[in-house]
């Protein structure tokens, strides 16, 4: 019985961040390329495959920086200062947070000044605007909003900030619609997906929207629209025929819905074996994957699986885990550490992409969508897990998560409608349980 080792199929699917190349080859406690000679450190037998420009070797900068101190000792130190923290959390970063304090050591790019001045004071960086509306019906478009200012907007205060419409109709008259909050404050240089509440109006027709930020007993923003477009308000746009919707009563059960993400899994790898009996093994790669993958927790006979995620301690943890519960020399998955947007695997690599509760993390959901494509072999299938289905603006564990740095975003199912369509990915399955967790199963089409 030997410990866990990588699995050799792996080192054909991947590709060098660095050069792009198939060529690397794992050497002891590292993967080489054979091709521009980068290494990439394997710990935990999870490799970290990111080119050396995106990654900052702190222990290194710190031993530099201090008079040529000992490395090993400086990664000593570093890994007890993550190790231990302190029981009081509003003291805890001055006792952790070492690397940053020697930023000043690392010293960064800035933007060069007067850039900020050319820019629109609110830059719009995202939206997935389906244009259709039921007559009268009340909904959410989301808006992902830069703010180019030197000013916090808020959503309280004497003057608030906050974001609302105006709709022409097709004889020209103008109507502002209701005001909706930023969720949290938007800091001078931050970003911020905004649910937009829309009414439709009344009457069917073709209308224009305009998206503005308004600030209160100041004025509306014209000059700087977030967004401008088409409004068609027509009866019978929001029947989904693929929806399933379980009669799931109550309150969110996670344990079920888990289960539910399995049988999704299940009915993918399903579809694949279908559509080519004779593939042999499937591989399945999750994105994002954590501690606590999906594809392991709901593993399906005769696949190969990836976990990959940029946090490279969470995939060690999640390798740590499945060395410990599944047999030694078990060849049927492997971890690995890198960024979606340069992921090491050769394009085509993987029959079923799965990311779980995480697309809604991405600053720009089509972008990393497209990624996603991209990894797909022919006739693959990509299935989303746990995405919100919903929009509650007002929701304490949303507005909680936003306070604490994620980025959160919630989305109205049209809106995922526009994002397949502009990534050309078409539902083959879909379904919401409890009303806001959405699972899908898409193909390309194209
Ligand atoms: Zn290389």
């Amino acid at each position: 019985m030997g410990a866990y080792r990588i699995p050799d199929w792996l080192t054909d699917l991947l590709e060098c961040p660095e050069c792009r190349r198939s060529r690397l080859v794992r050497e002891d406690d590292r993967y080489t390329c054979r091709h521009c000679g980068s290494t990439h450190p394997v710990v935990n037998e999870v490799p970290l495959l990111m080119p050396a420009s995106a990654v900052e070797d702190g222990a290194r900068l710190i031993s530099a920086h201090l008079g040529d101190l000992d490395l090993a000792s400086v990664e000593r130190a570093l890994g007890s200062a993550l190790r231990f923290r302190l029981a009081d959390p509003w003291l805890r970063s001055e006792f952790t947070n070492i690397l940053d304090r020697y930023e000043s050591v690392f010293a960064g790019h800035s933007a060069s000044p007067g850039e900020a001045e050319r820019r629109r004071p609110f830059e719009p960086v995202a939206e997935y605007f389906n244009p259709r509306f039921e007559p009268g019906r009340e909904t959410f478009r989301s808006f992902r909003i830069r703010n180019n200012t030197p000013h916090v907007l808020a959503s309280e205060g004497e003057k608030p900030f906050n974001v609302s419409y105006k709709i022409t109709g097709p004889n020209g008259f103008e109507t502002e619609g209701v005001r909706s909050r930023f969720p949290i404050p938007l800091k001078p240089g931050g970003e911020l997906t905004v649910p937009v509440r829309i009414k439709a109006p009344d009457r069917e027709g073709d209308y224009r929207i305009s998206v503005l930020i308004v600030q209160e007993f100041v004025g509306w923003y014209e000059e700087s629209p977030i967004f401008v477009g088409e409004l068609r308000v027509e009866s019978g746009v929001e029947a989904t025929p693929h929806l399933i919707r379980p009669p799931h009563k109550g309150y969110f059960d996670f344990e079920e819905d888990l289960r539910q993400c399995g049988l999704v899994i299940e009915r993918a790898v399903d579809m694949v074996r279908e559509r080519r009996p004779d593939a042999g093994v499937i591989r399945v790669a999750e994105l994002a994957c954590g501690h606590d993958p999906q594809i392991m927790r709901h593993y399906q006979p005769g696949t190969q699986v990836v976990g990959f995620d940029l946090c490279w301690a969470q995939v060690q943890f999640a390798s740590l885990i499945f060395q410990k519960k599944w047999p030694a020399h078990d060849d049927r998955y492997a971890f690995v550490s890198g960024d979606v947007f340069n992921a090491p695997f050769k394009a085509k690599s993987f029959d079923v992409i799965v990311i779980s509760a995480a697309l809604h993390h991405f600053s720009n959901t089509v972008e990393a969508l497209k990624l996603m494509k991209d990894m797909l072999a022919p006739g693959g299938r990509i299935v989303l897990l746990r995405e919100p289905g919903a929009v509650a603006p007002d929701d304490p564990t949303y507005i909680r998560e936003l306070t604490n740095g994620f980025n959160e975003q919630q989305f109205v199912l049209p809106e995922y409608e526009t994002m397949f369509q502009r990534t050309g990915l078409r539902p083959i399955y879909e379904q919401l349980d409890f009303e806001c967790s959405y699972k899908t199963i898409l193909v390309t089409t194209d």
